[in-house]
């Protein structure tokens, strides 16, 4: 599970102050947290805020905090290298670009493969959590590149971008 009750990473989640509304940048390479991420209520998920029953009972599950689908989208939205071990179980290294394999890991810069959101993350700057698609962080936007093709996908886009920029003046 994501969060010991022990670690300091809970004492400063759940900490004396109140956790300010976060906006998506584009240096930060994960979603800003939902608020319910920041309550520690048994029974109610931190992810999607709802109640987690006890599927056979019925009944409210007290002891829980996070319902286990809702716990594997944390990770793979929230951990890129869950995500990044996701990808390579599903691609195996082969580049969406030109169809070359590439090994799982290497010191040779040219022989990395890279995690590439579809639909470039750029595109969800400055939203809250309630604003932002959280279909951006999903494995249907996740594709394996090459450090070629990435490259030149990165290229692409800032050209594009720039265009939009101007249009925006
Ligand atoms: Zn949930
Ligand atoms: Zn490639």
């Amino acid at each position: 599970m994501p969060l010991s009750k022990w670690s300091r990473r809970h004492r400063r989640t759940f900490g004396d102050k109140p956790p300010k509304p976060e906006i998506f940048l584009e240096h930060h390479r994960v979603p800003p947290k939902p608020s319910n991420y920041y309550t520690d209520k048994k029974g109610e998920c931190r992810f999607c805020g709802s109640v987690i029953k006890n599927q056979d009972t019925g009944e409210v599950n007290n002891r829980k905090s996070w319902h286990s689908e809702c716990a594997d989208e944390y990770m793979l939205m929230y951990h890129p290298g869950e995500a990044r071990k996701r990808l390579w179980q599903r691609d195996r290294g082969c580049c969406a670009g030109c169809g070359d394999s590439f090994p799982r890991k290497s010191r040779q810069k040219d022989l990395k493969w890279h995690v590439d959101h579809i639909k470039p993350l750029w595109e969800q700057k400055g939203k809250t959590f309630e604003e932002i698609d959280l279909d951006y962080w999903r494995e249907d936007n996740l594709q394996t590149l090459c450090f070629e093709c990435h490259a030149s996908k990165t290229k692409k886009e800032a050209t594009e971008r720039a265009k939009l920029r101007k249009e925006d003046k």
